[in-house]
């Protein structure tokens, strides 16, 4: 089949319901449902993004099985020109959404595709995962398939010295035993983002975590199944979609990507659909090896100077409404901003410049500056919040609503509420929009999505300190100091 429109995936969720619960309740179908609704329309636009005449050949390419076109971002990259056009494609979705859904499916296409490039690492494994990685890749890129993943336990003991492997409880997603079919597995994981809005869910050791060495191979593994697998339940958040208009709530009725836990109850997964198992080094080496995690980082961050040059325009917007633009307090705010930006895009140039041919025969970014930019963003993000507050104090609650300006304070609202640059509703859909991405409920989850989705800032750090080869810097120093 080729690339998929919106239409075609939304028939798809509706007819493979998962078992998806929000609020006390079983939904009894998501793509109707207030609380995802508005998300998965934005996921469908991704989708028909591909048959947009205009764009069409900047989104896909032709399927080496069927001659079909599929989307770019499946592409195994052998050479610059795929990788930049891969980023190309990357970006145009992440535009769609202003770079606030993170979960476009891009991200998995990209994991799925490396780890299918890197084959023969599977099948170090066992002989037959590395065919079933093979085939899983050639299902999704055929099918267009739409993803999520849920990479770590529950938190339940952080203490020293506790690992979730040894919890009595069982909250760890393990292994409970193997059948001839598959595996059954047991346990609970956070966080599915985009879950409820997926065809199938991806789980896999994180980036950011190591399973202990020992006789722990039964929490070691690598599989995907479908949403609606029986014993898969999705237990949501609040929706960050409160149901208001687009000019309410700009951002929030249009990019809900949903976040939930994954409870796995006896969940069968079928011998064929297992990349990975029971091999706790294989496991733990998987995405540096396969180079997933240079992949899904170069997808990370083209997404990331997106939302850094939104960010800049909204501040910048801000800033020329109220007239503020000459105070060199405005000035220094807006400067970080350009710095995050710039630093971004320089990071994201560093590592297609810097990417190589891997042992896999595929055209690799360099991870090391795509680590920096994640690792930047974790801090970078939740400032640029603050930068929205610092610029815009009063005027990010001086926020009539749609209906307000047609009620009974209408003429008030239109007298009193101009600025010399806006008129009063200009400024009023400007700063809600301000609003939602910086104060409510939608702009919260961001930051909280962008400190924490891809690990937290501590473990990053530890990566990068585990995978900088700093032996020239070394050297550099002890040959100073041997001079005489
Ligand atoms: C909005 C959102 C969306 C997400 N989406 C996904 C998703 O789609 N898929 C997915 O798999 N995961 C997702 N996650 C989960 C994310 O990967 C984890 O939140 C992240 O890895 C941190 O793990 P944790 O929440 O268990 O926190 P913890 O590991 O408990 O860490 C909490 C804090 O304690 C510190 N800490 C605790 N223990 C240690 C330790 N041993 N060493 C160092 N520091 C420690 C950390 O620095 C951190 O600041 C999402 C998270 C958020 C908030």
């Amino acid at each position: 089949m080729p690339a998929r429109t919106g239409a075609q995936y939304i028939a798809g969720i509706r007819d493979r319901a998962a078992e998806v619960y929000i609020g006390g309740e079983r939904v009894k179908d998501v793509t109707t449902h207030p609380a995802f609704a508005g998300g998965l329309r934005t996921v469908a636009g991704l989708l028909d993004m591909q048959h947009a005449p205009a764009l069409h050949d900047e989104m896909t390419y032709t399927s080496p099985s069927t001659g079909d076109p599929v989307g770019l971002s499946f592409i195994m990259p052998r050479n610059a020109e795929d990788l930049a056009r891969r980023r190309n494609m990357m970006r145009n979705w992440a535009k769609l959404s202003c770079g606030m859904m993170g979960r476009t499916p891009d991200f998995l296409n990209v994991a799925v595709t490396s780890m299918a490039a890197a084959s023969d690492y599977s099948g170090l494994n066992r002989p037959e995962f590395k065919q079933n990685i093979l085939d899983y890749y050639e299902y999704i890129r055929e099918n267009d398939i739409v993803m999520t993943h849920t990479l770590v336990n529950l938190q339940r003991s952080r203490a020293v010295g506790a690992t979730p492997f040894d919890d009595r409880t069982e909250v760890a997603l393990s292994v409970a035993k193997e059948t001839d079919a598959g595996l059954v597995v047991r346990g609970a994981r956070v966080l599915a983002t985009l879950g409820p809005l997926s065809d199938e869910i991806a789980v896999y050791p994180a980036r950011t975590r190591r399973v202990p060495a020992g006789d722990e191979g039964r929490y070691a593994f690598g599989f995907a199944i479908p949403c609606n697998t029986e014993g898969l339940k999705f237990q949501c958040r609040d929706s960050v979609d409160l149901g208001r208009s687009h000019f309410d709530h700009p951002a929030g009725s249009r990019f809900e990507e949903m976040d939930a836990i994954v409870f796995f109850d006896d969940v069968l997964v079928p011998w064929e659909r297992v990349f990975l198992y029971n091999d706790v080094a294989l496991c733990n080496q998987w995405g540096e090896r396969t180079n997933r995690n240079a992949h899904t980082a170069h997808q990370v961050v083209t997404k990331n100077v997106v939302k850094c040059e939104f960010m800049l325009g909204l501040a910048t917007l801000m800033v020329d409404t109220l007239g503020s633009g000459d105070l060199p307090a405005t000035q220094h705010l807006i400067a970080e901003i350009i710095e995050n930006l710039e630093i971004t895009k320089a990071l994201l140039a560093a590592s297609e410049a810097q990417a190589s041919v891997d042992e896999w025969g595929i055209f690799c970014p360099d991870y090391r500056p795509l680590l920096v930019a994640r690792k930047k963003m974790i801090d970078m993000y939740p400032r640029m919040t603050e930068i929205l507050h610092l610029l815009g104090s009063s005027s990010l609650m001086a926020l009539p609503a749609e209906a307000d300006l047609n009620g009974p304070l209408a003429e008030d609202i239109r007298e009193y509420m101009d600025t010399d640059t806006a008129t009063a509703e200009e400024r009023i859909r400007l700063f809600r929009l301000a609003w939602d991405v910086s104060c409510s409920a939608f702009g919260s989850r961001q930051t909280l999505y962008e400190r924490y989705f891809g690990g937290d800032g501590a473990r990053n750090a530890a990566l990068l300190y585990q995978i900088y080869d700093r032996g020239a810097q070394r050297d550099m120093v002890e040959e100073f100091l041997s001079l005489e």
